[in-house]
């Protein structure tokens, strides 16, 4: 349950991570994704853009170069031309149509005419003959020339730019030759018309207004960053370069939005670290949750020590350390001895109060490594690891109960209380720890029925004495079932007449291999193993019956504490004495104090229903353990029987005859009268008689005999039997 539990939260947290981790990815994917995207929106749009104004530009170039070369096929080509330059009065016709228009024309601003030899026969810019002879003035000059002699007329007019003097010109060149070609003139006797105009900042103005190129620029060499077209000369060399800048329209957008993009981003990124700081608060919520609920699975809360389910775990792991280290573990079950008086006595709050008292004495003597729990009601385990402080290990057991020993102040109260101790040992961790469990079990059983206050350490015979004990147990039960039980009775004497006044039935098994096992034995196997109503009640039916025979004498049953628990008790008395026809004033039920420190209620509700149908009680045993005379008073008992322990002691304790005659003289003021038990002798009876019992029980007297010896007793004697009599029957 508990670890379906667990594992239920385990699986909740790593969900919630899982969720958080998946969502945060996700968001982390998509914002990647929406970057990149924007990212690479901006570069194409830039590139586009680039592209463009780069095809701009050479159209640009191409459109001026075509002008120019139109111009020149114009004015070249032409039968006109060809005719008055081969004329005498070539010069004037050259200035008037070509050379003067140079001032003002916009298509060239230098007009310039060879002859056959190269030889300049005009030479004029911008209206004005030139001063600087053209191939002085530009670069490549004669080179263009020649390409214009070799050019057919349907061939493309040779025009480039060069460098002159003034700095980057558009120069084309063309042979002045009639318009129709005629084969069989020799194009090396041509004149060549040379026109140039030169790339000034207006020409820039207009090429950048007409092909939309912002920032257009004329330069040598194309400057970091610009884009850049090459101006081509007549080699096919780059002469110059149109430059502008990328206008990045992708980039200027991206500018734009890139603040409203960078908050976005933040606001992103704070939604995931939220998610993130809300997914770990939760598992650790989940996590301490967890232990929370692991630490009230596995501890007491009570006294705050380890529960049982703790303890496994934990021996668990011991006995791992102890296989590995080569070590021990020692388990201690410690049992409180007379907790349930005090639980009963001042109630479950000081109960309580003692169980947290004594956990906290057991934590404090715990030696290094050591650990404590509380098993329930008034049951404690202690392991030990020898390794870790051996040298407390060996008396540990020992150290429990000194621990334990001091009086507990609880409320005001002084408090006595002792533990009994079972040991078991696993070496090398080798004991299984449900066995050792059961090891520390049978230790601590052991202990409590050898008289608690004790320590016992497991040992294997205690698995034998089991054997043993299930195997009489179930030759009990076989007896019961068959009704094999008998009953001897012993005479109880009237201490001052010496006369037979009653019987006590005692309970007799003998087996069927002849061995008489003593009720010391089997009436607490019966009791042990649920047999007890079964038996009482067998021998109070035969007890009945035999005493039926005996009308002068009174009958003393002994009924296990046990038999008082069972609700149907007193009815089943009663219809025992009914189907026996034996008068109820004649029976004295004998209990023994036990009851009334486990169970008074019980004790109390079972002693009211007997007398209330006329049996008698009496308290047995009386000096054997810790009842007092008062309870005599409480629980209203009619008789009180004084242990044979008290009156043995008469023979070796100087004292023994003060307590006992303080005890019967305490009863005999509540006007309860006493029975002696155990008197073996005179002196004993004596003693007894002159300390104010009236009824006498013993050896000295009789011996248990059986319900014949009783019957021949009576008729021999009837009922006035004196004490002489049956004594001849020891
Ligand atoms: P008890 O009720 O105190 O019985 C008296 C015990 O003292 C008997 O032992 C008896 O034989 C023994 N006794 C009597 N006179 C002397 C004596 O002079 N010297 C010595 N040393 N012993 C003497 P027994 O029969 O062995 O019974 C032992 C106990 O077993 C009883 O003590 C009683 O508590 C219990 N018992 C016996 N029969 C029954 C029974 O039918 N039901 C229950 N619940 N308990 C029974
Ligand atoms: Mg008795
Ligand atoms: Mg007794």
């Amino acid at each position: 349950m508990l670890r379906n539990t667990l594992s239920e939260t385990r699986r909740t947290q790593l969900l919630v991570l899982l969720v958080a981790a998946v969502f945060i990815l996700v968001a982390a994917a998509l914002a990647g994704l929406v970057a990149g995207s924007i990212a690479a929106l901006t570069t194409t749009a830039d590139s586009i853009d680039d592209q463009r104004a780069l095809q701009a530009t050479s159209g640009a170039v191409q459109a001026l170069r075509k002008q120019m070369a139109a111009t020149l096929r114009d004015n070249a080509y032409w039968d006109d031309a060809y005719a008055e330059v081969n004329a005498d009065t070539r010069v004037d016709w050259i200035i008037e149509n070509w050379a003067s228009t140079s001032a003002d024309y916009p298509l060239y601003d230098t007009a310039i005419v060879v002859d056959s030899r190269n030889v300049p026969v005009v030479a004029y810019r911008k209206g004005v003959p030139m001063e600087v002879p053209p191939n002085a003035f530009f670069d490549d000059f004669q080179a263009l020339i020649d390409a214009a002699r070799r050019v057919r007329m349907s061939d493309e007019v040779p025009v480039h730019f060069a460098l002159s003097s003034a700095g980057t010109e558009l120069v084309g060149a063309a042979a002045i030759q009639p318009f129709e070609s005629d084969e069989a003139l020799d194009p090396k006797g041509f004149y060549v018309l040379v026109f140039a105009k030169l790339i000034t900042p207006a020409v820039l103005a207009e090429v950048s207004d007409s092909f939309a190129i912002a920032g257009l620029c004329l330069d040598l060499k194309p400057a970091e960053g610009r884009l850049a077209v090459a101006l081509k000369g007549v080699s096919s060399k780059d002469v110059a370069f149109f430059t502008w800048p990328s206008m990045a329209p992708g980039t200027k957008s991206y500018e734009k939005v890139d603040g409203d993009l960078q908050t976005a981003g933040g606001i992103l990124i704070l939604f995931l670290c939220s998610i993130g700081v809300a997914g770990g608060i939760t598992v650790r919520n989940l996590r301490n949750s967890e232990h929370a609920a692991r630490h009230r699975a596995l501890h007491d809360p009570l006294t705050g020590l380890l529960n049982r389910a703790g303890l496994l775990e934990n021996v668990a792991a011991a006995s791992d350390w102890a296989r590995q280290s080569g070590k021990q573990v020692k388990l201690h079950f410690i049992d409180l001895d007379g907790f349930k008086a005090v639980n009963d006595a001042w109630g479950h709050a000081v109960g309580d109060a003692l169980i947290v008292a004594v956990a906290h004495r057991l934590r404090d003597a715990l030696p290094k490594g050591a650990f404590a729990a509380r098993l329930g009601g008034d049951e404690f385990a202690v392991v030990t690891l020898e390794g870790l402080g051996a040298e407390l290990v060996p008396s540990f057991g020992g150290r429990l109960q000194e621990a334990l020993a001091s009086l507990f102040e609880i409320d005001g109260r002084s408090i006595e209380i002792g533990c009994s101790v079972g040991v078991a040992v696993s070496g090398y961790g080798a004991v299984h720890t449900g066995e050792l469990m059961r090891r520390a079990d049978t230790a601590l059983y052991r202990a409590k029925d050898l008289g608690r206050g004790i320590t016992i350490d497991f040992d294997d015979s205690f698995d034998d004495d089991a054997l043993e004990q299930a195997e009489l147990e179930s030759q009990l039960r076989a007896t019961l079932l068959k009704g094999g039980i008998s009953v001897m009775f012993q005479p109880l004497i009237d201490a001052r007449s010496g006369a037979v006044t009653g019987v006590e039935a005692l309970a007799r098994w003998r087996r069927e291999d002849g061995v008489a096992i003593p009720p010391d034995v089997f009436i607490p196997l019966a009791e042990r193993a649920g047999m007890i109503d079964l038996l009482g009640m067998q021998v109070l039916t035969t007890s009945l019956n035999a005493a039926a025979a005996w009308p002068a004498l009174s009958l003393g049953v002994n009924i296990s504490p046990l038999q008082l628990k069972n609700p149907r008790f007193v009815e089943q008395v009663k219809e025992a004495l009914e189907a026996a026809d034996f008068d109820p004033h004649r029976l004295t039920v004998e209990v023994t104090e036990g009851v009334l420190i486990s169970n008074p209620e019980q004790a109390r509700r079972a002693i009211d229903g007997l007398k209330r149908i006329g049996v008698k009680v009496a308290l047995d045993d009386f000096g054997s353990g810790y009842a007092s005379i008062g309870s005599l008073r409480r629980f209203g008992f009619d008789r009180m029987k004084v242990d044979r322990s008290l009156v043995a002691a008469l023979e070796v304790d100087q004292n023994a005859g003060a307590v006992l005659q303080a005890t019967v003289a305490l009863a005999n003021a509540l006007q309860i009268p006493v029975t002696a038990e155990g008197i073996e002798t005179e002196r004993q009876a004596t003693v007894v008689r002159l300390s104010g019992c009236d009824e006498l029980q013993g050896y000295l007297f009789s011996r248990p005999v059986n319900a014949g010896e009783v019957t021949a007793l009576c008729c021999a004697e009837g009922s006035g039997r004196t004490r002489q009599g049956v004594a001849d029957r020891k």
